[in-house]
């Protein structure tokens, strides 16, 4: 894909994300009404379609400044805990895409956002937060690309199946970072606003991928054919082990 084609994918990723969240919203407001203060679904659509306004009037090719210009609208919109854990977190990451979007620039991007999140958030695996959800996909990711050889396609399908294993594992954990964290064992039982929201992003930029690189990514026959599995979820936090 050339830099004007890789800035059309991100429009349209930007797009998608902003339709998909916005069908969201109740879902993430109900999750959020249960252990925080009903607010998610309403940050998340107000930052979604700030970023989508802000990508329409930029004039830019460049995939790591219509990423940016995401991460802007977060921060600037979105007052709760997850404006500037999701914006901060893309502004200081997206500087990773400034030589397009490769398997290996989407990696560091991944890697760069979830440091930059863990730092401001100061959460860990098993807090009941977002990044129950993206430190097994971010593990994924990069393995998958990394050892287990797979295309970014592939490997992007494999971390969202990790987010998805990590989502359901924010159900019977107490929450020990952010307003959840205010309810202590009464957070038990309850699904991850954060987390959600993470996978549903995740989920749209699959499919969005799918149209782009479905058929223009050379599928290695062999490694199509071998067992993947083998220490597939090696990388992932043992904790998100748990499956339903
Ligand atoms: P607020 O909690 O301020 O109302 P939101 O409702 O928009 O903000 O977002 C809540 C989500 O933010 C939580 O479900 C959780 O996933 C995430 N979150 C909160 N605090 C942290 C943190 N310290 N680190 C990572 N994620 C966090
Ligand atoms: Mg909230």
């Amino acid at each position: 894909m050339d830099g004007a084609t890789q800035a059309e994918a991100v429009r349209e990723a930007i797009r998608a994300c902003t339709e998909r969240i916005e069908e969201e919203r109740s879902y993430l407001t109900d999750l959020d009404s249960a252990i925080g203060d009903a607010d998610h679904g309403a940050n998340m659509t107000r930052g979604f379609t700030a970023a989508a306004d802000r990508i329409d009037g930029l004039e830019s090719e460049e995939p790591a400044e219509l990423v940016k210009a995401v991460g802007m609208a977060l921060l600037s919109e979105v007052g709760g805990a997850s404006g500037p854990l999701y914006g901060g977190s893309i502004v200081a990451a997206s500087g990773e895409l400034e030589e397009g979007i490769t398997a290996e620039t989407t990696v560091a991007f991944a890697e760069a956002y979830l440091e930059k999140l863990q730092e401001r958030g100061k959460a860990s695996v098993g807090d009941k937060t977002m990044v129950d959800a993206l430190v097994p996909a971010v593990h994924t990711y990069k393995k998958s690309i990394e050892v287990d050889g797979r295309d970014p396609l592939e490997a992007l399908g494999k971390a969202v199946d990790a987010a998805e294993r990590g989502v359901a594992f924010t159900v019977p954990i107490r929450a020990s970072r952010g307003r959840a964290s205010y309810l202590g064992w009464r957070s038990v039982g309850h699904q991850d606003p954060g987390a959600t929201s993470t996978l549903i992003l995740l989920e749209t930029l699959l499919s969005v991928a799918t149209d782009h690189l479905d058929g223009e990514v050379e599928v290695d026959a062999e490694a199509e054919g071998k067992p993947a599995e083998e220490g597939d979820d090696e990388g992932d936090a043992g904790a998100v082990e748990v499956e339903d």
